[in-house]
């Protein structure tokens, strides 16, 4: 009996049923109207799509960029375009399993973080340090740097990959399959390997596998607790001791072989709107004894960030963007680490979003702290907002993070202790809703350039801040209404890093296929 497979390639065009669902991605700001989306389970039928797709005639001009997908969930339309000819889409090819070939865990680009969580850990007992949403495609996550929950004990995603697989174009337009290695005796390969350890996906190629080793091994039990404080009951003084009290202590808890070092929060500062600000921190534990290294981490945590004489907190009762409420963990539960992760998993509903981001150094300055007060919810401009899905929300970062030497990776804000990401959804507009776009831009690019109106609108690389994260591109930052700082988004992602990749793209995709509106502009020189 032969075994089932998938059809190596599958093409939906304009007529078809499922066109609809596959012309756009998670954010539903975003619409393509593509000749064709063709769906690929196999790294040689990549091969022959993307070799047919880059030699065809686009039947409009005006629209001809190929572009790749993986569990589409790009903030901004790099994917899904309006100019936009076809969508190449890897997410049939999910499979992970162990390669002796090259010694490694290899992952299919197609995989989401849940194919991480549920497949790869019970198998390997090892884990991809990334995000917690599950439906995040490793495609673009790994390639833009990834990280999540683990990551103050064990680091990026990327400072785990060996190897890469990858489809380029050639200056004759015809398709190679190259696989680029961390040692690769071929210093052009190897920079392609480094290139895809936080050069952002969409960039060089189409990326069929990844390979990872010495993988961690995540923690057998966690401890988690979920709090929401009242916005009501939270005053200006309590707002700036909470931002005080967070900055500080990860900015003093940053070795990654003690208990403090792995803790790791997720601060969302809602709108004012959205009633409650909510607290969810997650930390290796043995037993839930104060005895216990990450049990008295975790309590020395609260009574700084939640102590006795602050507002009072109570259980997360509901869910903000993309996390999920955990209403039954006000008192720390101590859970296996998989249990956990699948209590925390969520990607919020599919809706309209802008994101953006920075990254922090240092605890935050007076002027950051009131600028975010008065924009959530508490100043003339902000105050009649009624949208409750508008946030900014601070992880906590560094530790594991910063270990490696900041060239290592094209990751190079390897000595932040925080990690910044404002948000804001809305629906796409009906009948029975108006959808609010122009407001909740107008209240996130507002938000964003008033805490950082000290250094021209945007955290630049210097000062407290350290640029910001390919993976949550934010186009404004090529907007000079919106960044007068000087600095480029290439810097603000990339630092010195940018040339290096200029080079690559240079080298492997001499074309510049693969491009965006923030794709590497390959370099003019080699
Ligand atoms: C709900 C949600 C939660 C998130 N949580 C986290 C988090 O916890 N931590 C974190 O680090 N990030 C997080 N992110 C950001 C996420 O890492 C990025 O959005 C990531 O780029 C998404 O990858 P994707 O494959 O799903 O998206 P896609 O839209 O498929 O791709 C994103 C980019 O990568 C490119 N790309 C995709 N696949 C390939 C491929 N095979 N080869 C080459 N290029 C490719 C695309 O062309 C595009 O430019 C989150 C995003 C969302 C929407």
């Amino acid at each position: 009996m032969s075994t089932p497979q998938l059809p190596p390639v599958v093409t939906v065009k304009p007529t078809d049923v499922r066109y609809p669902a596959l012309r756009r991605g998670f954010n539903q700001r975003w619409l393509a109207r593509p000749e064709y989306v063709r769906l690929v389970s196999t790294p040689q039928a990549v091969v022959t799509a993307l070799s047919e797709a880059v030699n065809q005639e686009p039947d409009d001009v005006s629209r001809d960029r190929v572009t790749v997908r993986s569990g589409g969930h790009c903030y901004e339309d790099f994917v899904c375009g309006d100019d936009v000819r076809v969508i190449l889409d890897v997410s049939p090819m999910c499979d992970m399993y162990f390669d002796p070939a090259l010694e490694a865990w290899c992952v299919e680009a197609g995989a989401t973080n849940w194919h991480g969580y549920s497949h790869l850990y019970p198998m390997s007992g090892r884990a991809l340090p990334g995000g917690s949403c599950y439906s995040v495609g490793l495609g673009g996550h790994i390639t833009g740097g990834g990280y999540g929950l683990l990551s103050r004990q064990a680091g990026l995603t990327v400072d785990y990959l060996y190897a890469v697989e990858v489809a380029v174009v050639t200056e004759a337009r015809t398709v190679e399959l190259v696989v680029a290695t961390r040692d690769d005796p071929d210093p052009e390969r190897r920079d392609l390997w480094w290139a895809h350890t936080g050069g952002g996906g969409g960039n060089f190629g189409v990326v069929t596998r990844f390979w990872f080793r010495d993988l961690p091994v995540p923690p057998r039990k966690v401890l988690l607790t979920a709090r929401s404080w009242n916005w009501a009951d939270v005053t200006r003084e309590s707002f700036t001791r909470l931002l005080n009290a967070y900055g500080t202590w990860f900015a003093d808890h940053q070795d990654p072989d003690t208990a403090s070092g792995r803790l790791f929060a997720l601060l969302a500062l809602n709108h004012r709107a959205a009633g409650t600000i909510n607290l969810t921190v997650q930390v290796d534990a043995e037993s839930d004894d104060a005895s216990d290294e990450g049990t008295a981490a975790l309590l020395n945590f609260l009574e700084a960030v939640d102590p006795q004489s602050g507002p009072k907190s109570r259980p997360m009762t509901h869910s903000i963007a993309e996390h999920a409420a955990v209403p039954d963990a006000w008192t720390p539960r101590l859970m296996p680490w998989l249990t956990a992760t699948q209590a925390l998993n969520g990607s919020g509903p599919n809706r309209s979003g802008k994101y953006k981001s920075a990254y922090v150094r240092t605890p935050f300055t007076r002027p950051q702290i009131e600028a975010m007060w008065g924009y959530l919810g508490n100043n003339d401009q902000t105050r009649h907002l009624t949208n409750k899905e508008a946030l900014i929300q601070i992880d906590s970062y560094g530790s594991a993070v910063n270990t490696p030497p900041r060239s290592a990776t094209a990751c190079p804000q390897r000595d932040s202790i925080m990690k910044m990401q404002y948000q804001v959804y809305w629906n796409r507009p009906s009948d029975d809703d108006p959808g609010h776009e122009a407001e909740s831009l107008k209240w996130i690019r507002d938000t964003y350039r008033a805490t950082f109106a000290d250094t021209g609108g945007v955290p630049i690389v210097g000062g407290n801040t350290d640029g910001c994260y390919i993976n949550y591109p934010d186009v404004d930052l090529d907007d000079s209404d919106w960044n007068t700082s000087g600095q480029p988004s290439s810097q603000l992602y990339y630092q010195d890093a940018y040339p290096r990749l200029q080079r690559v793209k240079a080298r492997w995709d001499p074309l510049n296929v693969f491009r965006n509106a923030q794709s590497i502009e390959p370099s003019s020189g080699t």
